[in-house]
């Protein structure tokens, strides 16, 4: 099945009660049985739910892997992840991190005495140095956020391999439409499908997706043991979302660019942080493992001033300033004050995120009035 039809049909099946082509919202946390153990498949819903196990399937489709599983967010799914490991195990990190996934490792998991090393992993030979015979897991996320920094998923998984060592690789920003980790030799995918997997802004959820089945058992241990599931209605949403992923994608890259070019152009635009340009650090890999370049572009304006930046996205009209990604309709952020506030300044400018950085997710309107709210409130 090509990736345009498993959106739509991967992992799924008529419903086998009355044929209902999408899978009903079992609103129901248990399971009739005619004996003890005599249960068709479901027992409680924290364990299974039939909307649930859809979108399971859905997500395992996508990706190329064998199994999915659905968690009630993008961190849940990454905290499932964290409780394969025990004290005194090591993680390495790339330091160019979605801001809560960074406070789940230091301020959680730190306290049960895992060891993290956030490192720059632009060039992933880097990540060897750091290895030693603690380190069970590397966690990349590529493209990064909010510098649309990309690591090389195939080198990664080369060093993973050779020491034995887990890669996991946030794909949110990238989607299975643009890049499928496992076939570059990840281990385990992740996505906050409150993005673009759900892409309407309207639910909140996590997914991770494997191949190996005990990595699999262990996981979805996990997941029935600590409980951080979706309920069905979300899960009923999500496959909704995902069976128009490839369409709202394609817009996404057309839009994306457009923008990026614009700002590019801009008198008042110092930089332009998107992995479609030619100048972009590591475009040649970017042109290896995605499909396109996404709907994500950052910018900073000439004098890096953080007021100006405020007075930015408060005047722009067609974009929202919200927190989040990848819905349908285009959203501004201002990571110093929003989504990277909980790191401290001195760690987020290291990185490049300075007061004035932008951060845009370009939705699917007409890149006309895209570009014509960004001119506006440059102006
Ligand atoms: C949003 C996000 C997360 C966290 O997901 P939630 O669904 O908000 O818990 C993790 N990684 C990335 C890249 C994200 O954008």
């Amino acid at each position: 099945m090509k990736f345009n039809t498993k959106t739509i049909h991967g992992g799924q099946k008529p419903d086998p009660a009355y044929g209902a082509v999408m899978p009903p919202i079992y609103q129901t946390s248990t399971y009739a049985q005619s004996t003890p153990g005599g249960h068709k498949g479901f027992e409680y819903s924290r364990s299974h739910n039939p909307t649930r196990q859809a979108l399971e399937n859905a997500f395992a489709s996508l990706e190329n892997g064998d199994f999915g599983l659905a968690f009630g967010s993008g961190l849940a799914a990454i905290d499932a992840v964290m409780k394969l490991l025990k004290p005194g195990d090591e993680v390495i990190s790339t330091n160019d991190l979605y801001g809560g996934t960074y406070r789940l490792f230091t301020k959680i998991f730190e306290g049960f005495g895992i060891k993290f090393h956030f490192i720059g992993m632009d060039n992933a030979a880097n990540i060897e140095k750091y290895i030693n015979a603690n380190t069970k897991l590397i966690w990349v996320e590529t493209p990064t956020n909010p510098m649309l920094n990309i690591i090389d998923i195939a080198a990664a998984s080369k060093i993973s391999k050779k020491h034995n060592v887990l890669l996991a690789v946030d794909n949110t920003f990238a989607t299975p439409y643009l890049q499928q980790p496992l076939d570059f030799g990840a281990d385990i995918v992740m996505h906050s499908a409150t993005k673009y997997l759900g892409g309407h802004s309207d639910l909140v959820m996590g997914a991770l997706i494997v191949k190996d089945q005990d990595l699999a058992k262990k996981l979805y241990f996990i997941q029935n043991a600590s409980g951080a599931i979706c309920g069905p209605q979300d899960a009923f949403l999500a496959l909704r979302g995902i069976k128009t992923l490839h369409v709202r994608m394609q817009r996404h890259c057309e839009n994306g660019k457009a923008v990026a070019e614009f700002l590019k152009s801009h008198p008042k635009v110092e930089t332009v942080y998107w992995p479609g340009f030619d100048t972009h650090p590591n475009h040649t890999i970017a042109k290896q493992q995605m499909r396109d370049f996404g709907g994500m572009v950052s910018f900073v304006t000439k004098g890096n001033n953080y007021d100006q930046a405020i007075k930015f996205v408060e005047n722009l009209k067609v974009f929202t300033l919200a927190e989040s990604l990848g819905g349908v309709e285009s959203l501004c952020g201002h990571p110093a004050s929003m989504t990277h506030a909980s790191i401290p300044k001195v760690e987020r400018e290291k990185i490049g995120v300075v007061d004035s950085m932008i951060r845009l997710s370009v939705g699917i309107e007409d890149a006309e009035d895209l570009i014509n709210d960004l001119q506006q409130a440059l102006g």
